[in-house]
């Protein structure tokens, strides 16, 4: 302690440079500080800083994250108590540049695994970013003194012991996220892909923010043929809506809340925070939304379960484009989520290509079956879930085609679900002829695809690497610039940035020694799950958070060979 503020004494009003003479570790009252990396200038990337109270005095009784999901959750809790004590005690701002920032990522409304807070055994460490601060190029020790010897040790007493924080609200945070992986779990037990509590709200402000509406929301209600219960570990007996394995078709009017519906059911792979709305929605953990996405890239897809006879006989068993169409983007998403394992596919006809859901009777009258390559979803969707136990959930709408092969029809009416399966049942046609020559058993057999090693160079220019996320939607890997845009289960920045140092920890590790891509990856995530994050990062850092195996495929699939 008191050789930092001696060090700090020193340097003030030296060029920025003399900062670096701080790095090394330092003993504080309450915690132990290490600064471990300082940044060039005031305006580069704010500096690395760590901070480790020992168990003894964090105190967490071990009962409050002895399993994985309770540490997850008590580790997001505690993230988002220091980011509110960082709020109230740094004053920021002080200087040029990032000078007096202090800041630590923490997540939005789900839990997820992240490496900005580490319990163990040892007491709890955080990671965070300083920005030392300066004026012109100068060192403001004593501004930095204040952010040393002031501001941080407060955020610590307010936010990393457990006797200064909410017991009740730590208890509930921890408790809701195991309920939510319980929940996760029993719906395998149960035949189910999905759940939705009574009483959960399922709308968000807005589209781009994922904070639940507020008063108006209208909670969800469970129709009684679908109603299922079920008691959880810590809040005991509730009841919802349960969707069972197989083809559920939602219907309803325009604005009657079906995409609301199905934009819950994705977010249902996560664990949500107490309050989200969602904490007791829950879907299959493979489940993957499926959008058509044309422009996208395409590398050696075999598509031709959906899609075959393309003009100029293209071959579409090892489909490559640098520009897909509506419905080849679509096909070549069902694919590689196959690939992936998915087990529960969520379909939403806002964001389907019409021509790769459906083709009615007089279509086919007009146009001949050698005329047409697309097998429209409709004539695989059955035989996806008996062949390979794949269900679907699908919104629509506009046509009642899809009458004839669902298992369960819900609408939708002024946001209230209803059970209109055997009204349906009625309206549906006799099975007419299927037009599909099935090649399905190719997908499941044949997924040996993997990139080449030379696509997964994340060098560039005279950098060895370069990988860095731009917000949660673009990644940028050496020369390539990923667009996520459209993976609509991709979450955080922080999963942008981990699928980044992935992709090179698979190319390393991975990539020579198997031939199907996924699998190396699932190799580098039970490394992740055995060891941790750090892992991925040679550097102590604290800005990754877990993503899925299949986020991080749809990353390397959508890397341009030509960029
Ligand atoms: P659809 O897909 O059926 O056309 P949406 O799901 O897009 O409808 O919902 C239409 C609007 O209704 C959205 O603005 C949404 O936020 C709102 N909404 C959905 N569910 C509810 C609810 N339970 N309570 C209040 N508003 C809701
Ligand atoms: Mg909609």
């Amino acid at each position: 302690m008191d050789r930092l503020r001696s060090a700090l004494a020193q340097i003030d009003g030296c060029g920025y440079k003399a900062y670096k003479s701080l790095k090394g570790s330092y003993l504080f009252n309450e915690f132990k500080l290490t600064i471990d990396h300082v940044q060039g200038d005031p305006y580069a990337a704010p500096s690395r800083v760590s901070i480790i109270v020992s168990s003894d005095i964090a105190g967490f009784p071990v009962h409050l994250w002895e399993t994985d999901t309770r540490k997850v959750a008590l580790e997001d809790f505690l993230g988002r108590a220091v980011k509110r004590a960082i709020g109230q005690y740094v004053k920021g701002h002080r200087g040029i540049g990032k000078s007096g920032d202090v800041a630590i990522e923490t997540g939005g409304q789900q839990i997820l695994e992240r490496n900005a807070i580490l319990l163990s055994s040892e007491g709890v460490e955080i990671r965070f970013t300083v920005g030392l601060p300066a004026r012109g190029r100068k060192i403001l020790a004593r501004e930095a003194e204040e952010m040393f010897f002031r501001e941080l040790p407060r955020v610590v007493h307010d936010s990393l012991l457990c006797r200064n924080l909410p017991t009740d609200e730590i208890s509930r945070h921890v408790e809701s996220a195991e309920d939510q992986t319980f929940l996760r779990n029993w719906l395998s037990e149960e035949n189910l892909v999905a759940f939705i509590a009574d009483n959960s709200f399922l709308p968000r402000r807005s589209g781009i923010d994922d904070r639940p509406l507020g008063a108006s929301a209208l909670p969800f209600q469970t129709p009684n043929t679908l109603s299922r219960s079920v008691t959880l570990p810590n809040a005991g007996p509730i009841r919802g809506m349960g969707i069972p394995v197989g083809v559920t078709l939602i219907v309803g009017g325009g604005f009657h809340g079906k995409s609301t519906l199905l934009h819950a059911l994705e977010r249902g792979v996560y664990n949500h925070v107490p309050n989200d709305g969602r904490e007791r929605v829950v879907t299959d953990p493979t489940a993957v939304k499926i959008r058509a996405e044309d422009g996208r890239v395409i590398n050696d897809v075999n598509i031709s379960p959906f899609i075959d006879n393309l003009p100029f006989g293209r071959n579409t068993h090892h489909f490559t484009t640098e520009n897909a169409s509506g419905s080849t983007s679509q096909a070549a998403n069902i694919i590689e989520a196959l690939e992936y394992g998915a087990r529960l596919l969520l379909i939403d006809e806002d964001t389907s290509a019409t021509n790769f859901m459906i083709r009615d009777e007089r279509m086919q009258a007009l146009v001949a079956k050698d005329k047409e390559p697309i097998t429209p979803f409709l004539h695989s969707v059955q035989e996806l879930y008996h062949k390979y136990g794949v269900s679907s959930v699908i919104v629509m709408g506009g046509t009642g085609d899809y009458f004839e092969v669902s298992d369960n029809v819900i609408m939708m009416d002024a946001y209230v679900p209803h059970d209109v399966t055997q009204e349906a049942l009625q309206l549906a046609r006799p099975p007419r002829l299927r037009l599909k020559t099935t090649t399905l058993p190719v997908i499941m057999s044949g997924a040996t695809r993997r990139p080449t090693l030379e696509a997964l160079n994340a060098s560039r220019g005279h950098r060895e690497t370069q990988i860095d996320a731009q917000g949660t939607h673009c990644l940028i890997y050496g020369e390539h610039e990923i667009d996520l845009t459209r993976i609509e289960q991709l979450v955080d920045v922080a999963q942008t940035r981990a699928i980044g140092l992935l992709i090179l920890y698979y190319a390393k590790h991975y990539h020579r020694a198997f031939p199907n891509m996924i699998d190396g990856i699932k190799h580098a995530l039970k490394d992740i799950e055995q060891r941790s994050l750090d892992i991925l990062s040679p550097y102590r850092i604290g800005t990754l958070a877990l993503p899925r195996a299949h986020e991080v495929a749809a990353a390397i699939n959508r890397i341009r060979s030509d960029s």
